[in-house]
C-alpha cells in the first residue's frame, strides 16, 4: 500500500493551474476572497458537468432501478429534527487560546496551528487548547420577514434526507419495488470549523447521493455490491489503482445513523482522506421521519409490509474532481520543452477536440477547418484556435486536458485528410476528414 502520493501533482500547483486556465476561480476575490469558497470558470463547468453526467449515466440511465429526484434545500426544519441533525450533526471544536484559531479536535494531526514555524495544535508548549466542544455545522437562515425562532429554518447539510421526505411521493407515482434507488445531486451548505486543501474541503459543495431501499436481511449484501460499483466507477473513469482504497469505519467513528461505512479513499497530495462514502444507514431515517411526521414510510407489497433499509453511496463533484485532476496532473520534458499535460479520461475532459488550422491566416486553410469545427460541436465540447504557433496551441489543449487535436495542413487541401494529435501518446495518425467525428464519437463512447 503507497503511503505516498505518486506523480507530479501538488494540491498547489493543481490549485495554481486550475486558476491560470479557467477551472476555479477563488470567489468574491475583488473583496478579498470569502475562506475556502470557489467559483467555477469555463473548463471546471465543462468538467463538473461531465462528472455529473457520468455519475447520472451509471447510477440511473445505464439501470433500471435508481430513479433521479431534485428536492428543495431549504425543507421544513423539523425534518431536521427526525433526521438528528439538529442534535448530532457537530464537530467536536477546539481553540487555541494562544494564536486564537479554531480546530477540529478530531483532525489536529491535518492542522496547522497559526503560530511559525507552522506546528500541529498543542505540539508546543505554547499552544493553549480548550476542552473539546460541539459545534453544530448547519447554517441557519429565516424563512419569510419574521426573523424569530419561529421563522428559522436550515440550508440543508446533505442531500439525503430531501430523498427520505419523498419516499412515498416516489413509491406512489413510479413503478419501483425495492431493490431501488432515488438518486440526487444538489448543493450542500456545512459551516466547517476547518476548510481547506483548496476544493478538498469547503462550506458550499455539490453531492451525488444516492439512497438504495433494501429488504432488511438483504442490506448487508447490497452494502457490499454498492462499494464496489463505485469502487469500480472511480477507476474506470481513471483514478490509479493504487491511490484507491476502501477503507471500513471503526465503532466510534460511525455516524449516529449508521450501522456500517466503508470511505472509498483516494492518496491525495496531502495523504488519505475519504473519496466517498458508502454507508449501511439501516432502517433509521424512514423510521425517524414516520414517527417525525406521523406518515407510514413503508414498503407495502402483495404479502408482505416492512420499513427498507437504505444503501448510500455520497460523494461531492469538488472532491471527485480533485481526485481526477491530482491524478491527471503530469509535467514532462518533450523536445527540450517542459510539458504540463492534464491526461483527463475523454469522458470527463472539458474540450474533446480542438480544430486547429496549421496556418491561421490561410484562407484555404480556414475555409475547411470552420465547417469541421461547426459540424465537431454539434456533438461533443470543441473548440477551434487559429492563434499562435500551433505548438503553444498544443500546449494549451494540453494543459486543460483535451485528449484530441484534428490539424488542418496544406495536406488537407490535396487529399482532404487532417492530422489527429493525441494529447498522451503525443502520436499522429493521418484520417480522413469526412471520418474525424464519427472516429471521435467511436472513442468517446468506448
Ligand atoms: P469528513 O469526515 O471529511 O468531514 P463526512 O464523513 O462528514 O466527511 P459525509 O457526511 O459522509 O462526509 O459526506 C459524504 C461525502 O460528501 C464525502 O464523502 C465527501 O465526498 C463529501 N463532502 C463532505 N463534506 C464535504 C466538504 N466540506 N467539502 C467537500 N465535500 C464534502
Amino acid at each position: 500500500m503507497l503511503e505516498q502520493f505518486e506523480g507530479a501533482a501538488t494540491i498547489e500547483k493543481v490549485a495554481s493551474l486550475c486558476r491560470r486556465r479557467a477551472f476555479v476561480f477563488p470567489s468574491s476575490d475583488i473583496y478579498g476572497g470569502l475562506g475556502s469558497s470557489f467559483d467555477f470558470g469555463h473548463y471546471g463547468v465543462l468538467l463538473n458537468d461531465n462528472v455529473k453526467a457520468e455519475w447520472r449515466r451509471a447510477l440511473i440511465q445505464e439501470r433500471e432501478d435508481v430513479v433521479g429526484l431534485d428536492s428543495a434545500i431549504i425543507l421544513n426544519p423539523q425534518v431536521w429534527v427526525a433526521s438528528g441533525h439538529v442534535v448530532n450533526f457537530s464537530d467536536p471544536l477546539v481553540d487555541c487560546r494562544t494564536c486564537k484559531l479554531r480546530f477540529r479536535a478530531d483532525k489536529l494531526e491535518d492542522s496547522a496551528c497559526g503560530k511559525r514555524p507552522s506546528k500541529r495544535p498543542g505540539e508546543t508548549d505554547q499552544c493553549d487548547l480548550t476542552e473539546p466542544r460541539q459545534f453544530n455545522l448547519m447554517f441557519e437562515t429565516h424563512v419569510g420577514a419574521l426573523q424569530d425562532s419561529s421563522s428559522a429554518a436550515y440550508l440543508r447539510p446533505e442531500t439525503a434526507q430531501g430523498i427520505f421526505i419523498n419516499f412515498k411521493n416516489v413509491t406512489s407515482s413510479m413503478r419501483v419495488k425495492p431493490p431501488f434507488g432515488i438518486a440526487q445531486i444538489g448543493k450542500s451548505f456545512r459551516n466547517e470549523i476547518t476548510p481547506g486543501n483548496f476544493l478538498f474541503r469547503l462550506r458550499e459543495f455539490e453531492q451525488m447521493e444516492m439512497e438504495f431501499f433494501v429488504p432488511p436481511a438483504d442490506a448487508a449484501e447490497w452494502h457490499e455490491y454498492w462499494i464496489e460499483q463505485r469502487l469500480q466507477w472511480h477507476l474506470r473513469l481513471g483514478l490509479r489503482e493504487s491511490h484507491v482504497r476502501v477503507r471500513a469505519h471503526e465503532g466510534a467513528e460511525l455516524s449516529h445513523y449508521s450501522t456500517a461505512t466503508s470511505d472509498i479513499e483516494y492518496l491525495y497530495p496531502i495523504g488519505w482522506q475519504e473519496l466517498e462514502g458508502v454507508a449501511n444507514r439501516g432502517d433509521y431515517d424512514l423510521r425517524q421521519h414516520a414517527e417525525g411526521s406521523g406518515t407510514k414510510l413503508e414498503w407495502v407489497g402483495q404479502e408482505e409490509r416492512y420499513v427498507p433499509h437504505v444503501i448510500e453511496p455520497a460523494i461531492s463533484v469538488v472532491r471527485s474532481v480533485l481526485a481526477f485532476l491530482c491524478d491527471a496532473y503530469d509535467e514532462e520534458i518533450v523536445e527540450d520543452r517542459p510539458r504540463t499535460v492534464l491526461r483527463l479520461h475523454p469522458r470527463i475532459a472539458p474540450v474533446k477536440v480542438a480544430v486547429l488550422p496549421l496556418i491561421g491566416r490561410d484562407a484555404a486553410m480556414v475555409e475547411k477547418a470552420r465547417p469541421l469545427y461547426e459540424d465537431l460541436r454539434r456533438s461533443m465540447s470543441a473548440e477551434y484556435d487559429d492563434a499562435a504557433a500551433i505548438g503553444k496551441r498544443y500546449r494549451r489543449q494540453d494543459e486543460i486536458g483535451t485528449p484530441w487535436a484534428l490539424t488542418i495542413d496544406q495536406q488537407t487541401l490535396e487529399d482532404g485528410t487532417v492530422t489527429l494529435r493525441d494529447r498522451d501518446s503525443l502520436a499522429q495518425e493521418r484520417i480522413p476528414i469526412d471520418g474525424a467525428k464519427a472516429l471521435l464519437l467511436d472513442r468517446l463512447s468506448a
